[in-house]
C-alpha cells in the first residue's frame, strides 16, 4: 500500500481539526447520504475530498460516495 492509494479513500488531514465548513478554495458539496439518513451530528462526520467536484463533502468515515455527483473514487 502506497501513501496515493490511501490519501485518495482517506479523509484529508483538516477534516478533523476543521469545523465543519469550506476550506479556502475548496466548495462545500453537502452531507454524505448515508450521513443524512442516519442524522449524524456535525461532530462524527469527516471531511472527504471529491476531485471530480474539486470540494468537500462530509459523511462518515466509511462512505465513500460523493453526494453531489456519485463519485467514489475521492
Ligand atoms: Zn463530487
Amino acid at each position: 500500500m502506497n501513501q496515493d492509494d490511501s490519501s485518495r479513500v482517506l479523509p484529508f488531514p483538516w477534516s478533523r481539526a476543521a469545523p465543519p465548513h469550506s476550506p479556502a478554495g475548496a466548495k462545500d458539496l453537502g452531507i454524505g447520504r448515508m450521513a443524512q439518513r442516519l442524522g449524524v451530528g456535525d461532530t462524527h462526520l469527516n471531511g472527504h475530498w471529491c476531485s471530480r467536484c474539486q470540494g468537500i463533502w462530509y459523511g462518515l468515515m466509511l462512505e465513500t460516495e460523493c453526494p453531489a455527483c456519485g463519485n467514489r473514487r475521492g
